[in-house]
């Protein structure tokens, strides 16, 4: 089966270091994938690469399966929604979402009826004739969307079209998105570093790290089961430890216990004795960071105090891994862990 989308062994760089390097990418009909990262790690330049703003330095990229990387962009069909809105300020909203149309040749009364619909799609058909001037943020972007779907798009590219707005409207508009989405059957990249809003909308997820694709799968597979130590880290496994025998494995601080060191032990969990180094009071529980001593050197670990009132800065403490929550960084070459300090 073609992919709507494909990129094969896209590399590029600007003059400095790689931007792009060996990057695989594909995207299946209906599919709503979430490409995810820190900042500057190659979202936008891969969405740019797509969309044909950028012609990459190496690799291929297929639109319906043909080679399109030569393809200007006016000539692939292609919706994009920015972070900044990038409406026309003296073009009326049903004139802003007509523009793509008129570009594209479609007669006035074919237009006006997809408009119109493509304004209902979006909640915006009594604010037709208005400015973007006389909108809020939030309707802003929602022209934005009507105006990239308006034109039936083979793929939407969405460039963090969500980081602007406050934090309620935000989830009010994710789940627009969502709708929007599903009732088009569009096939949709997002590129976000909310791995909220990934999670809450994306069939699939891939991380870039420098350029490349650290992790992809469904979202469940990567949050709950990252590869490596970026990808944990990233999606907020803050522990990374070496255990012995099994190299190394992530834990995320809600599922570490930090108890008292006299508190009585369980001997079915993984647990270290270490120092306490900080209590953090977060409203509905305390965190503390405790220091214990690995065999590969001393590692500060975070987890949820359980009884905080037991615990302070310089006491002993326990540190208590329960076995699902430990997750092996199966990417990470497995050094052996010296038991004992060779003298
Ligand atoms: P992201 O969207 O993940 O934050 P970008 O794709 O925008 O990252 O940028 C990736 C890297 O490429 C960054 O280091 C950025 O500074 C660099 N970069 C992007 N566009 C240009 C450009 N036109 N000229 C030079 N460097 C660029
Ligand atoms: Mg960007």
């Amino acid at each position: 089966m073609n992919h709507v989308v494909e990129l094969r062994g896209v590399g590029h760089n600007f003059g400095a270091g790689p931007v792009l390097a060996d990057l695989d990418l594909a995207v299946d009909r209906g599919e709503f994938l979430a490409l995810l990262g820190p900042s500057g790690c190659g979202k936008s330049t891969t969405l740019r690469v797509i969309a044909g703003y950028l012609r990459p330095a190496e690799g291929q990229v297929l639109i319906g399966g043909r080679d399109a990387t030569r393809v200007p962009p006016q000539r692939r069909n292609i919706g994009m929604v920015f972070q900044s809105y990038a409406l026309f300020p003296h073009l009326s909203v049903a004139e802003n979402v007509a523009f793509g149309l008129r570009m594209r040749k479609v007669g006035k009364l074919e237009r006006t009826r997809r408009v119109g619909e493509a304004l209902e799609l979006v909640g915006l058909g009594q604010l037709a004739a208005r400015k973007p001037g006389q909108l809020s943020g939030g309707q802003q972007q929602r022209v934005a969307l009507a105006r990239a779907v308006v034109i039936r798009p083979d793929v939407l590219l969405l460039d963090e079209p969500l980081s602007n707005l406050d934090a309620r409207l935000r989830i009010q508009l994710r789940s627009e998105l969502a709708r929007v989405q599903r009732e088009t059957g569009l096939t949709a990249v997002l590129v976000t570093h909310d791995q909220e809003e990934a999670l809450a909308l994306a069939d699939r997820m891939a991380v870039l790290r420098d350029g490349r694709i650290a992790q992809q799968g469904s979202p469940r597979e990567v949050f709950e089961r990252p590869r490596n130590r970026f990808v944990a880290q990233f999606l907020g496994y803050e522990n990374v430890l070496a255990l012995p025998d099994r190299g190394e494995v992530a834990v995320r601080p809600e599922h570490v216990r930090i108890e008292a060191a006299d508190a009585a032990a369980d001997p079915s969990a993984v647990s270290f004795e270490g120092v306490v180094d900080e209590l953090t009071y977060r409203g509905t529980h305390t965190t503390a960071t405790v220091t214990v001593p690995l065999p590969a050197g001393p590692v500060a670990l975070r987890g949820i105090a359980l009884s905080p009132g037991a615990l302070a800065p310089g006491r002993a403490a326990r540190v208590v891994l329960s076995e699902p929550a430990i997750v092996p960084l199966l990417d990470e070459p497995h050094r052996p862990v010296l038991e004992e300090n060779p003298v």
